[in-house]
C-alpha cells in the first residue's frame, strides 16, 4: 500500500475525532524562531468533515490496527475494515509536505494500540520528537496518549506536543466494562492525573524560569462518547464535573454515538440526536463559565437535559423565583444566568452600569436576544408583567414551533459511516 493510499485509510479513521482544536496554546512563529510552522497568525487551511465542521489539522492515525476490541469502534480487532500503518517517518514527511502546502496548520495524532501500548506509543512519540527535534516544526501538535504506557513514554509526549489526550470514552464504569472491557476508569483518570501534575510543575518552574521547558501548554482534554449506553446526561456531565475539577482538563468533548457495520447486539440500532451532543457542549460551558453546578443542569425526575431548550433557558424556567434580575443592580453570577445574556455582554453590562442605567436599547446594541431575556429581566423602562413569570405558557413561547414532517423523506437518516471515535457536532458559542 502507498502513503496515499494509507492516508486516505488512516485519515478515513480519525477524521470525526474533534476531541483537538489549536486553542489554548503558547504562541510560537517560526518567523521569529527559526526553522518552521507557527501555532497562530493566518495562511491556514481547512479541512470539512462530512457532517460540515472545519478542522485545519492533519488528523491521521498511526495505524488503525488494534488489540483492543471496544465494541463502539470500528477499529477494533473484530472489525473487518482496512488496515493500514504509517511509519513514523511517513507522518513525519506528510506533515511537513501539507504544512508547506498551506493545507493544515498542525497534526493530530492518534493511533490504535499495536503489540502493547508502550510500542506505540514509542512509535507516536517518535514522530512528534522528529518533528520538533529534527524539522524544528512550531507548528500545531496534539497527541493521543495511552493510559497503559510508561509515564516516561507520556512525560515525553507532553514535552513535544501542545496539547495531550486520552479519551475517558465512556461515563461510567459499568459502561467501560461492558463495551469496552479491556478499558479501566482508574488507571484512564490516574494517568490524568499524573499529567495534570506535569502540567503544573512546568507551569510553576516557568513562573521562575521562563526558559524551562513547557509541558502541554494547550493542556489536556478528552473525549465521551454519548447514546452508546443507557448513561443519562446527568451521567455524563457528572463525569465531565469531575474530570474538571479533579483533573484539570482543559476540554471535554462529547461525541454522538453512530452505528457501526457488524456491531454487537450490546449497542444500540439508531443513533442518538445530534442535538443531544449540542445540549451538552452548551451544559459543558455552563459549567466551566457560568459558574452552574452540576446537579443543576437536570434533575431527578428528568436526568437528561431538554432537547427543545437550551440549559441555561430551562434552568431559568424550573427556577423562576429568581425572576426578574435587576440588570443594574444584579451582581454578575446571577447576571450570568440570565437566558440569552452571555459572559462578554454581562461585562459589558457591568461596566456600562458604572456609567448609566443599562435600558432595553442598550440591550440591544450589545446584540443581546431580547425576546430571549425579556421575560427574566428588569431596567428602568421595562418590567415584565406581575403574571408573565408565573405564567405555565411562558415555555412555550421558547419551543420551537413542531414542524411539518415530509412525507417523501427518508423515514431514518442514512448511517454514518463510524471511524472512531464518533462525530461530534462544533461546540457551541460560549454566549447563550
Ligand atoms: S477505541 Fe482505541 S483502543 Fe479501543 S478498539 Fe478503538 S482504537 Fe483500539
Amino acid at each position: 500500500m502507498d502513503v496515499t493510499q494509507k492516508l486516505s485509510v488512516l485519515a478515513d479513521a480519525a477524521k470525526y475525532d474533534a476531541s483537538c482544536a489549536s486553542s489554548g496554546t503558547t504562541a510560537r512563529n517560526a518567523r521569529e524562531l527559526g526553522g518552521l510552522g507557527s501555532t497562530t497568525g493566518s495562511g491556514i487551511c481547512h479541512s470539512y468533515t462530512p457532517d460540515g465542521r472545519c478542522v485545519s489539522l492533519l488528523k491521521v492515525l498511526l495505524t488503525n490496527f488494534c488489540i483492543y476490541d471496544c465494541l463502539y469502534c470500528i477499529n477494533r480487532a473484530s472489525s473487518e475494515v482496512r488496515r493500514a500503518r504509517f511509519t513514523p517517518d511517513e507522518v513525519v514527511r506528510l506533515t511537513l509536505d501539507f504544512y508547506k502546502r498551506n493545507y493544515i496548520e498542525g497534526l493530530f495524532l492518534s493511533s490504535g494500540i499495536i503489540r502493547n501500548p508502550d510500542y506505540t506509543m514509542e512509535q507516536v512519540v517518535a514522530v512528534a520528537r522528529k518533528l520538533r527535534v529534527e524539522h524544528r516544526f512550531h507548528g500545531y501538535i496534539h497527541l493521543k496518549t495511552i493510559p497503559e504506557a510508561s509515564q516516561a513514554l507520556i512525560d515525553e509526549a507532553g514535552r513535544y506536543a501542545d496539547r495531550i489526550s486520552i479519551n475517558i470514552e465512556l461515563p461510567t464504569a459499568a459502561d467501560l466494562a461492558r463495551l469496552a472491557p479491556e478499558k479501566n476508569g482508574e488507571r484512564i483518570e490516574g494517568a490524568m492525573g499524573a499529567i495534570r501534575e506535569r502540567i503544573d510543575a512546568a507551569k510553576d518552574e516557568r513562573k521562575t524560569s521562563p526558559k524551562a521547558p513547557p509541558f502541554a501548554p494547550g493542556g489536556q482534554s478528552t473525549q465521551m462518547i454519548v447514546g452508546a449506553t443507557p448513561a443519562t446526561d446527568t451521567d455524563i456531565l457528572r463525569r465531565a464535573g469531575g474530570l474538571y475539577q479533579r483533573r484539570g482538563l482543559r476540554r471535554v468533548y462529547y461525541s454522538a454515538f453512530s452505528p457501526i457495520p457488524d456491531a454487537s447486539s450490546k449497542l444500540p440500532l439508531i443513533a442518538p440526536p445530534l442535538v443531544r451532543e449540542h445540549r451538552l457542549y452548551q451544559a459543558d460551558w455552563l459549567l466551566r463559565f457560568y459558574g452552574f453546578g452540576v446537579d443543576e443542569l437536570t434533575t431527578a425526575a428528568e436526568p437528561n437535559l431538554d432537547l427543545q431548550l437550551d440549559p441555561k433557558l430551562a434552568w431559568a424556567l424550573r427556577h423562576r423565583e429568581h425572576f426578574p434580575v435587576n440588570l443594574n443592580t444584579a451582581p454578575r453570577p446571577l447576571l450570568l444566568r440570565v437566558p440569552g445574556l452571555g459572559v462578554k455582554t454581562v461585562d459589558n453590562i457591568l461596566s456600562a452600569r458604572r456609567w448609566h442605567p443599562v435600558r432595553l436599547h442598550d440591550l440591544l446594541r450589545l446584540k443581546v436576544p431580547v425576546k430571549k431575556a425579556m421575560p427574566f429581566i428588569e431596567t428602568p423602562d421595562h418590567r415584565p408583567g406581575l403574571h408573565e413569570l408565573e405564567d405555565p405558557a411562558l415555555r412555550a413561547r421558547f419551543v420551537p414551533p413542531p414542524r411539518q414532517l415530509d412525507l417523501f423523506a427518508d423515514a431514518a437518516p442514512a448511517p454514518r459511516p463510524v471511524p472512531a471515535p464518533a462525530p461530534v457536532a462544533p461546540p457551541p458559542s460560549p454566549e447563550f
